[in-house]
């Protein structure tokens, strides 16, 4: 069944009436530093605002046990408001029936509810709290694409209770995304860099017919370094996939670094014979997708080859490209650019959801909005 999308129905028939926009706030401070993640969520809102609707805003940050205050939603309401162009509501309680009555009779347009994870209800996708979420709107519209990867409350067992529909960014990464797996021109190459091979299997094993190339780096690299019994010193590797990745092992798809910046017997990033061979690669590719910074790019010193993936990347305005995963997107502040990404380059909000979307799966938040 295909996805209700809102940019595809007569708004006509909701006017004055409230909308519950699940929206995605799991960024960590300075909210600076992933910014294009909040103002992404802004087109729908003023979409909504156009067409005389009330916003909800639901969100959620971090992993609170309850009452964690470092974890309140409150300091987003100016930046939203900011974003947006007008005030922003906070509502700091799940006192349901006063914040019905504070919607209601409130003349502002927006509101934003506190971190839904502080009820317990929200991660247990419980029914009583989505019917309590419900319960403050007319209809509901899920643009954390995001958070599709969890079965929570606020993107799954709300839509058995309010008509339900994905909003333009949710829009926006589903198709995007779909072109990569749908109809990906060749060359195609995957970058995969950051932390851990565990996290990126799924989508190696799943881009693995479709790509020609896999290029890695980090945590990923050195795993299959192990593999092949190699000296990793005390580099990040994971060596209980060592088995899992057998299969790729000597695949000539597989192109590891050549050379690496070794300091404090860690492989911290690829070395200048890397980066150049797989900006070489970049160059030639029709299709890309990256995920996971190849260096601890935190850290200067080890930021080289991060910034000649993206420089290469950003440099190819023949190929479609999907950049993609939270510390990613967040590299390319180390560019210190502030050019405009170019047109053929998808940045995806999507981070975990991103990598599962890209591994086939099924995600709860995309099947309950079918
Ligand atoms: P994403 O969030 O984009 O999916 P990951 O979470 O997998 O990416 O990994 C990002 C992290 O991996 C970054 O903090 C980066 O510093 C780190 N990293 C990348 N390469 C290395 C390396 N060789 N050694 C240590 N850390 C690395
Ligand atoms: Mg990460």
């Amino acid at each position: 069944m295909p996805i209700n999308y809102i940019s595809q129905i007569n708004l006509k028939k909701f006017r004055g009436k409230t909308c519950l926009l699940r929206v995605d706030l799991n960024v960590t401070p300075p909210v600076e530093k992933e910014v294009f993640r909040i103002e992404a969520i802004v087109p729908t809102v003023k979409f909504l605002l156009k067409n005389r609707i009330k916003v909800v805003l639901l969100g959620h940050n971090g992993r609170p046990v309850s009452g964690d205050k470092v974890y309140s939603l409150k300091p987003f309401a100016p930046i939203l408001s900011g974003l947006i162009g007008v005030p922003v509501d906070f509502i700091s309680h799940f006192d349901f029936l006063s914040i019905r009555q504070e919607i209601r009779f409130s003349s502002k347009k927006v509101f934003l509810l506190e971190n839904l994870r502080y009820e317990k209800g929200e991660t247990e996708n419980s029914d009583a709290f989505a019917r309590k979420l419900a319960g403050l709107g007319d209809f509901f519209v899920n643009d954390a694409f995001a958070v599709s990867h969890r079965k929570n409350a606020s993107v799954a067992a709300i839509t058995k209770h309010l008509p339900f529909y994905a909003g333009l960014l949710f829009e926006k990464e589903i198709k995007n995304l779909d072109f990569f797996l749908k109809k990906p021109k060749k060359p195609f190459m995957v970058i995969i860099g950051g932390a851990k091979i565990s996290d990126k299997l799924g989508v190696l094993k799943f881009l693995w017919r479709r790509a020609g190339k896999f290029l890695l780096a980090g945590g990923p690299a050195n795993t299959f370094f192990a593999a092949k019994g190699l000296p990793v010193g005390e580099s990040i590797f994971e060596k209980n996939m060592v088995k899992n990745i057998k299969p790729f092992l000597n695949s000539v798809k597989i192109v590891l670094p050549v050379d690496s910046v070794v300091s404090r017997k860690k492989i911290l990033d690829i070395g200048p014979k890397t980066a150049e061979q797989f900006a070489k690669i970049i160059s030639k590719a029709k299709t890309i997708v990256w995920n996971g910074p190849p260096g601890l790019f935190e850290e200067k010193e080890f930021a080289h080859g991060t910034e000649a993936i993206w420089t290469a990347v950003l440099k190819n305005r023949r190929a479609r490209i999907v950049v993609g995963g939270g510390d990613t997107t967040a590299s390319l502040k180390i560019l210190n650019t502030k050019d405009q990404i170019p047109k053929n380059v998808f940045l995806s909000t999507g981070g975990g959801a991103m990598l599962e979307y890209l591994s086939g799966k099924k995600l709860p938040g995309i099947e309950a909005l079918k």
